[in-house]
């Protein structure tokens, strides 16, 4: 699990090195996107650009999705994207771990796997395919959608995740 935030200074010591050793300058955009993915696992797009934007003022959602696809590529951030849901981005990568996702509401929580170090690459048939990720996705509610639902509140439809509460899903913790 990752800590909860540690001081910025050490962070920021920590970015730097990972960053120095994929062979990435350090630039402002790049150290807030993983701070803000520090301070929030499984962030979307739109919740990394107002992190990113709250400490460095104006840039541009372009240069955050850059900076996002510059982090991916260089395996320093990895990128999910539960079916219906936008991509979602986090700091915890190379360990191939699971995600639990909750139908109403798209919270999402890591799961480890069960079997060991990437699990699942070796299927019974590979059809030529060089595989390196197996991913796998837990679908179900999460407790406090589970306490909504069981207690008969009307929150209790079920609905397909929308876009609206997608947006909504990183503000609320
Ligand atoms: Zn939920
Ligand atoms: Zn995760």
């Amino acid at each position: 699990m990752m800590t909860t935030a540690t001081t910025e200074g050490t962070s920021r010591e920590t970015f730097v090195a990972a960053l120095r050793s994929a062979g990435l300058r350090t630039t402002g955009p790049r150290l807030a996107t993983l701070n803000a993915l520090e301070l929030r696992p499984h962030a979307d797009t739109d919740t990394l650009i107002r992190h990113v934007r709250a400490e460095l003022g104006t840039v541009s959602a372009q240069a955050v999705y850059n900076v996002l696809a510059t982090l991916v590529q260089a395996e320093l951030v990895r990128r999910i994207e539960p079916a219906g849901s936008s991509a979602l981005y986090e700091l915890r990568v190379g360990d191939n771990h699971h995600h639990v996702v909750c139908r109403l509401c798209g919270a999402v929580a890591d799961v480890d796997c069960a079997v060991g170090y990437r699990p699942c690459l070796t299927p019974s048939e590979t059809h030529g395919y060089l595989l390196d990720e197996a991913e796998v996705t837990y679908w179900g509610y999460c407790p406090s959608c589970r306490k909504r639902r069981t207690s008969g509140d009307p929150g209790d439809v079920k609905v397909p995740i929308d876009d609206k509460q997608r947006n909504n899903g990183g503000k609320d913790d």
